[in-house]
């Protein structure tokens, strides 16, 4: 490889620093960074993502220069140490931790104590004079080693891990409670043990050599990165396979040489409410891992102050919480050790949050000018804002839980929230109950992470164990599951599947209720309301006043609207759409689907009627009925736009759709009542009606070319709308959009119609009003052709859903049978139907910007389908340069958010402007202006 493997960071010279994440990896990156500030890192070296690029790439092989780089790294870090790998005096012990670009919490693999053997280990005893710290550390290192590189692993979800198996059965037999109270003597034992199952686990002998235990633990991280849980934690969060793992090799401090030592984890904020709250927790005389596993209760991080032994270190731990927010720019989740009461770093990354945690903190810290407000916008997940959406328990069912009694225990709130629904204890029922549609909240003593699919699927979650830095909490907040950690009154029997507390025993699939902004576990069902982002903005039964959560969402939603540059519309077909979509940000209707309807009250009678009819004046009158229906629609729409653009699309549907098939005899039953025909005329219209292909039949602008008077009812009913409406002193904007054209004759032929009525309305009414006609794009004929059809269309809009059927040749409607196994294989990485396939779809886009408006430079261009509410769609349509995005009412934030963020992430290009000659010759310099999109 020609680049750099390795990168160092300590006292002689650190090679990295933050801003280099893609190479170092997140842990690498900051490491560097800390070291650089000031802060009291251990010293090391990361070996770059490139090297796991190319691991990958050569079938699982390293570099060859990899060895003895790693063996001059070794060399150089012995050197800062002042200590030796293998020395059996003073021997250098080193930790090994994986490191991806973007934080992947407990995905990957990590080992400490790496340089321990019995030669060495007796010579740490004598070293720091604590025999039994050397033997504790040694059968950690053992536990870890065997585990992760040598694979002694559990076989079955509820089976015990083969170490702790050991380490229980040696509990008992010397009669100790917690592994502190293990004597040195008992901790020989237990390394004899520990090197027996690894032997017969595995059939090999622990290697004694730290360089071999050093390759062999580098090369396991590297592996990590291909674990199946980090293949779907990558999976979930769009983390590209490509990316590669840093490894970092950092010397060890230890927090388990006695009373005066520690280790803990730390927030510089609460990451569930976004408090600016010292939030973490410690161990005394403990490891890193023995924290977040939960194998003892930690205690809060306040209490330390408190610590006679250790006491002073909380006033150093305080301010490094306020250095690392003022360097990094944002709430830091810091891993130190407190070795014989001196503080080390180990590692700090953004602390991952809840949408709640997310705007609070992003509102103060950008007030407290702690974060910039670029910062705020970019490092939000518009997903994520949905949790706002999220109930909250009824008052009154909540209230009347409470009087009947019904709280179990009060836990750790992780994850704020109600959730209730039925209780599984295992991560697989989880998935199976919630495949059937029912709510689910996942029970478990702890959480780790062969949990995740089960974490997934559930509502809740619930552990018995743990504290706010346990597994279940941190994967809650990351994915705004409704969490309660560690409510240790509540006992789980995996064997018995039951959850008791307070002599209430509950049995899989009893209703369980829990409150992740409280902490409370209640048994039974209680009922849950709208959220107060619901109630202040749709239900408007809460004042904006009222509510912080409100005003933090309102403080971050005006600052993202700062930085788009692409407008927001909605997909909405009823006025009450229409209100909220505004409340929430819209800036118009982007898609009213004209066929929706068409199903309300009794008109579908009207509807079949001319569907059914035979002659065209019967299908007039038919429509005729139609009309004043439709325009009360309109009015209804136009009133709740009030003044803003509303994009209304002609009928487009297959008209079968709106006739019962042969499988509703009933129905058909009913239409023959209803139209005073037979039930067999009925079923032949039907059968006539039929098609092999109705997505690529009669359907869209076809309808209107050959059934004319449908498109001129609509027409109709729209602009006289807008004449009522406008004399209420009411503005319009009507925009009048045809679906499925691939021919600029097809657009012709409704324009010509739709032009003809408007003309008529205003004749009739006495009311101008000015008016667009435009087209759908989506099918690849539009697109391809976009610069003839611009000559006729107004504006365009994508309609990706149908794009993505024709240009992919997949049924939206059956992909559903082969797209998860497609996705599997890897054929595509994410479902076409709800994130654009840029390569393939993205083209026909592209092409049809560019050709549009090689035609009208400024003809106005957006996007309608579903994908219109997508963050990662969102960016392409900034990219190509769309002018707005469209989506259902409900996702308008996220697609704010995405909209903010892509603008952030693509700045306009400086546009190099030509210079003339003689200017030129004056200044002899070249300008260059941004220009906005
Ligand atoms: C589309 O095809 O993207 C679109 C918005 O139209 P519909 O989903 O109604 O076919
Ligand atoms: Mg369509």
């Amino acid at each position: 490889m020609a680049n750099k493997l390795i990168y160092f960071f300590g006292k002689s010279k650190t090679d990295g620093g933050g801003d280099m994440k893609a190479l170092l990896g997140g842990k690498g990156a900051n490491l560097a960074q800390m070291t650089k500030i000031g802060l009291p890192v251990p010293s090391g070296f990361t070996i770059t993502t490139e090297v796991c690029v190319s691991y990958y790439k050569n079938g699982r092989k390293a570099p060859p220069e990899l060895a003895t780089d790693m063996e001059k790294a070794v060399k150089w870090l012995e050197k800062e140490a002042g200590k030796k790998f293998g020395d059996v005096k003073n021997p250098l012990l080193v930790s090994v931790r994986s490191g991806a670009r973007d934080s992947m919490p407990g995905m990957m693999d990590t080992i400490l104590n790496l340089g321990l053997n019995d030669a060495t280990c007796e010579g740490l005893a004598i070293a720091t004079g604590n025999p039994r710290f050397a033997w504790d550390s040694y059968r950690r290192f053992l536990q870890m080693y065997g585990d992760v590189v040598m694979g002694v692993q559990k076989k079955n979800e509820n089976d015990h891990e083969p170490f702790e198996e050991v380490m229980d059965a040696l509990k008992k037999e010397v009669k100790v409670k917690d592994d502190t109270d293990f004597s040195a003597v008992h901790l020989q034992e237990l390394v004899k043990r520990f090197k027996k199952l690894i032997k017969d686990w595995t059939g090999k002998a622990f290697p004694t050599d730290p360089v071999k235990q050093l390759e062999g633990a580098v090369f396991a991280v590297f592996s990590s990165w291909m674990n199946d849980r980090a293949i779907l934690y990558r999976q979930k969060y769009r983390i590209p396979d490509e990316w590669g793992t840093a490894v970092n090799v950092q010397a060890m401090v230890f927090g388990n040489m006695g009373d005066d030592c520690a280790t803990g984890v730390a927030f510089t904020r609460d990451p569930a409410n976004g408090d600016n709250v010292f939030y973490g927790e410690y161990l005394v005389n403990a490891q890193g891992e023995d924290v977040v596993a939960g194998v003892r209760t930690p205690l809060a991080i306040a209490d330390m102050a408190k610590d006679k032994t250790i006491g002073a270190a909380h006033k150093e731990l305080n301010d490094v919480r306020k250095t690392l927010e003022k360097n990094f720019g944002d709430v830091q989740d810091f891993e130190f050790t407190i070795e014989k009461k001196k503080l080390y770093m180990l590692q700090t990354r953004n602390g991952k949050r809840t949408a709640l945690a997310y705007v609070k903190i992003a509102h103060d810290m950008v007030k407290e000018k702690l974060m910039t407000p670029e910062h705020a916008i970019k490092s939000g997940d518009p997903e994520a804002l949905n949790q706002l959406l999220q109930p909250i328990f009824d008052t009154e069912a909540y209230a009347s839980a409470g009087k009947e009694g019904r709280l179990m225990a009060v836990g750790l709130p992780a994850g704020p929230g109600a959730a209730s629904g039925s209780v599984v204890f295992t991560a697989g029922k989880a998935e199976e109950l919630a495949a059937k549609g029912l709510s689910v909240v996942l029970a478990r003593i702890e959480t780790s992470p062969e949990d995740l699919r089960g974490m997934i699927a559930s509502d809740g979650i619930l552990t018995a164990r743990g504290g706010v830095s346990s597994h279940a909490a941190l994967v809650a907040r990351q994915m705004g599951k409704v969490c309660v950690a560690g409510a240790g009154d509540i006992e789980i029997d995996y064997h018995k599947g039951t959850l008791k507390c307070k002599g209430v025993t509950l049995k899989e699939g009893d209703q369980i209720s829990i409150n992740g902004t409280t902490g409370e576990v209640f048994h039974g069902k209680i009922a849950t309301a709208d959220s107060e982002l619901k109630q202040v903005l749709i239900n408007k039964t809460m004042k904006p006043k009222d509510s912080k959560v409100f005003q933090y969402y309102d403080f971050l939603m005006k600052l993202a609207d700062k930085y788009r540059t692409l407008g927001l519309r909605t997909n909405a077909d009823q006025p009450d759409q229409v209100v909220n979509a505004i409340a929430f940000g819209a800036e118009g209707i982007g898609l009213c689907r004209t066929e929706h309807m068409f199903f309300e009250g009794d008109r579908i009678i009207a509807v079949r009627q001319m569907i059914l009819a035979k002659a065209e004046d019967d299908r007039k009158k038919a429509l005729a009925t139609l009309l004043p229906y439709q325009q009360k629609d309109f009015e209804g729409i136009f009133r709740a736009l009030n003044g803003l653009p509303g994009c209304i699309r002609l009928l487009d549907p297959p008209l079968h759709e709106f006739l019962p098939q042969h499988d509703n005899k009933k129905g058909q039953e009913e239409v023959a009542k209803q139209l005073g025909t037979t039930v067999t005329e009925v079923a032949r219209l039907v059968s006539e009606l039929h098609e092999f292909n109705p997505m690529l039949g009669f359907r869209g602008c076809r309808l209107g070319i050959l059934r004319p008077e449908i498109t001129e009812m609509q027409a109709r009913a729209i602009f006289q709308a807008a004449a009522v409406v406008l004399k209420e002193g009411i503005k319009v904007k009507p925009e009048v959009m045809v679906p499925l054209v691939g021919f600029k004759k097809e657009l012709d032929l409704q324009m010509d119609i739709v032009h003809r009525v408007a003309g008529e309305v205003m004749k009739a009414t006495g009311k101008k009003f000015a008016y667009t006609v435009g087209t759908m794009i989506e099918v690849p004929r539009g697109a391809l052709t976009a610069d003839e059809i611009a000559e006729s269309a107004e504006f365009f809009s994508f309609g990706t859903n149908d794009l993505t059927q024709t240009c992919l040749g997949m049924s939206r409607d059956d992909s559903g049978s082969f797209l998860p196994a497609y996705q599997g294989l890897e054929i595509i990485k994410a479902n076409p139907f709800a994130s654009i396939d840029r390569t393939g779809v993205g083209q026909l886009m592209k092409i049809g910007v560019d050709k549009g408006r090689s035609t009208k430079s400024d003809l106005k261009i957006g996007i309608c389908g579903e994908h219109g509410g997508d963050p990662s769609s969102v960016e392409f349509c900034h990219i190509i340069g769309l002018d707005y995005v469209s989506c259902s009412p409900f996702r308008v934030p996220i697609a704010r958010l995405a909209a903010a963020q892509a603008a952030l992430r693509h700045p306009p290009k400086p546009v190099t402007v030509k210079v003339i000659k003689d200017v030129k010759a004056k200044s002899g310099a070249t300008k260059s202006k941004t220009s906005a999109k």
